[in-house]
């Protein structure tokens, strides 16, 4: 990826094919899909590559345990149909990124008989459904053995549980891959650039989009064949700027997740397969946290996006009966909030009912092409979609798409020994190569080949972390990180893990942002206390100060 102020420069003014609006899991396939076929592209994002729904999601590559059961309770084909499609997309998903994706064995913990039959059942189904491409095939794994690979779970009583297999990835890096790729490919891509309004001229379809640099304020123009708007959530408003007779198509259901700390030992995923409102949520080993998630409730745009305390009790309430000993909220080491869009069914349905199906949008007034819904899963197949569509309007032939096989950037000479060179290669402690190997895949050499140079950025970004200060460098020269906040919540991910670690990293993250940035010593100060302050306030939200929070 180029230098974000030289990205700018390259598509000031510039036309294109494809005009890819919003920079999620969706646009960030959509364009390089595009890019693949041979249409000239540009993606647009308004705050960071996933910084939105992208980065907050539960991290797995899944069919939906949760949609499968509703697809049999409710006799819903609806939701058949998004299960099989995810589980073929799953194996795309581990081939393409291996350094990104990996399989997980997700346990259901059962402490009656008719549950162990009827969970049982459940994932044989999801196997049969998955077909060749399964992971493994769901089994019984009796209570001893259970507690031995999640050693917290609560062991009185327990019969077993029902073992099944689904995918788990680092969602905030890999959309930064899927940049990286397509920008690799020949795609122009700029972040922090917010499409404020499509213009027609005659013929009444967008021709043009103007675009407002969110860190300068400078406007540009870019012009394109067509436009497809990947905005997720906010997938209506650009609907609107487009055409304002359309009616909405989205509601937006909020789901948080909250970071405790992890018992080493721990080996699987555990789901909790029945709540007080009827879902399940999953307590999932994730880079060393356990990662606790998700509420389902239906929010607008107006709602504050962050963590509240009744949700943090909500999560913890669920989670707590199946363990020996019990979370408190004082535990709770990060957390994030997220929007899932729903492509809307109507007023009535609850929005944990509504589909995660995709939708591909034609406006046939103003050329438009929305792609609505969907779930980080299927973001490959409503690639595939929405650019098939964009051919058919484009009057060309349908085909070519190679997503399929198409290794992300990082993939390349990938296995799952890499981490092990680095260590011999670089002198590098271990927990700093295989953090390095799972953010970046075999460009890790690259972040490392700087400290070569400049030995200071071997340095880690807070004592006793494995993140280092070259990967901010490195980030900010290759992957366009801009902000405070783009390193240290994704591409490091240290927010993900520890937001007082990350608040302890903020000034030397500035430090470092401030010489590849060219930011003074003023710009440097308000971003870095801005930084601070926003993660203090979120922990303000859930009744933790500032100085007692735990790392
Ligand atoms: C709590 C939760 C858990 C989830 N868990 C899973 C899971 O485990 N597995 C799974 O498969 N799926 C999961 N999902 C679903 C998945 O995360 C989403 O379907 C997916 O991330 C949506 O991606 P998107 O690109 O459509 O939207 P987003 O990621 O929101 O991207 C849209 C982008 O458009 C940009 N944008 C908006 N307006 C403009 C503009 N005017 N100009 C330029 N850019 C603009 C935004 O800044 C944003 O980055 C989960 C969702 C949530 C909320």
């Amino acid at each position: 990826m180029r230098h974000r102020a030289e990205a700018w420069r390259t598509i000031d003014g510039a036309s294109f094919d494809v005009c890819v609006i919003g920079g999620g899991a969706t646009g960030s396939g959509c364009a390089l899909d595009a890019q693949l076929r041979g249409l000239r592209t540009v993606l647009i994002e308004a705050g960071d590559f996933a910084s939105a729904t992208s980065s907050r999601s539960t991290k797995l590559i899944h069919g939906g345990i949760r949609y499968l059961q509703e697809a049999v309770t409710d006799f819903d084909p609806g939701q058949y149909h998004v299960v099989k499609q995810a589980l073929r997309e799953r194996r795309f998903m581990l081939d393409n990124a291996p350094f990104l994706a990996h399989t997980m064995e997700f346990l259901v913990p059962c402490y009656r008989w008719w549950e162990v039959a009827y969970y049982g059942a459940g994932t044989k189904i999801y196997d049969r459904i998955a077909g060749k491409h399964n992971f493994f095939s769901s089994k019984f794994r009796p209570a001893k053995d259970s507690v031995a690979r999640w050693p917290l779970l609560r062991g009185s009583g327990l019969k077993g549980a029902i073992v099944y297999a689904d995918g788990q990835f680092d969602d905030a890096r890999f959309a930064v891959a899927l940049v990286q790729t397509f920008t690799e490919a020949g795609g122009e891509a700029v972040n922090h650039a917010r499409v404020v309004s499509l213009r027609k001229y005659g013929s009444g379809k967008i021709i043009e989009a103007e675009i407002e640099d969110q860190l300068s304020g400078t406007r540009t123009n870019v012009q394109a064949k067509v436009f497809v708007n990947a905005t997720g959530p906010f997938s209506d408003h650009i609907r609107e700027m487009a055409n304002p007779l359309l009616e909405k198509r989205l509601r937006l259901s909020k789901g948080v997740h909250i970071l405790l700390p992890l018992d080493e030992r721990t080996k699987d995923a555990m789901v909790v397969p029945k709540t007080d409102d009827g879902r399940v949520i999953f307590a999932i080993p994730w880079l060393g946290r356990l990662l606790v998630g998700t509420t389902d409730d239906e929010v607008t745009h107006d709602d504050e996006l962050v963590v509240k305390r009744s949700e943090v009790d909500y999560l913890l309430q669920q989670l707590n009966r199946y363990l020996l000993r019990p979370f408190a909220a004082e535990d709770v080491v990060g957390g994030f909030a997220g929007v899932r869009p729903l492509v809307s069914s109507g007023k009535g349905s609850k929005t944990k009912k509504l589909l995660r199906e995709h939708e591909v949008e034609l406006d046939g007034e103003s050329g438009l092409i929305s792609v609505l819904g969907g779930k980080w899963t299927t973001y490959r197949a409503m690639a595939e979609d929405a650019i098939n569509t964009v051919q058919r309007q484009l009057g060309i032939a349908v085909g070519g798409c190679v997503t399929r096989e198409h290794p992300l950037s990082g993939s390349e000479g990938y296995s799952a020994s890499y981490s092990q060179g680095l260590t011999t290669n670089y002198c590098i402690s271990e927990a700093t190569a295989k953090h390095l190997a799972e953010k970046f895949g075999s460009r890790a050499t690259a972040v490392l080949e700087l400290t070569k140079q400049e030995p200071a950025l071997s340095a880690p970004l807070v004592v006793g972390y494995p993140a280092i200060r070259a990967e901010i460098a490195y980030s900010a020269r290759n992957e366009m990180a801009a902000t405070l906040d783009d390193v240290l919540e994704r591409r490091t991910g240290l927010q993900f893990f520890s937001w007082k670690a990350a608040m302890e990293a903020a000034p030397v993250g500035g430090a470092v942002m401030q010489r590849e940035m060219g930011w003074d010593d003023a710009e440097t100060q308000r971003a870095v206390t801005e930084y601070v302050d926003t993660l203090s306030a979120w922990m303000q939200k859930i009744g933790l100060a500032k100085n007692e929070a735990k790392a």
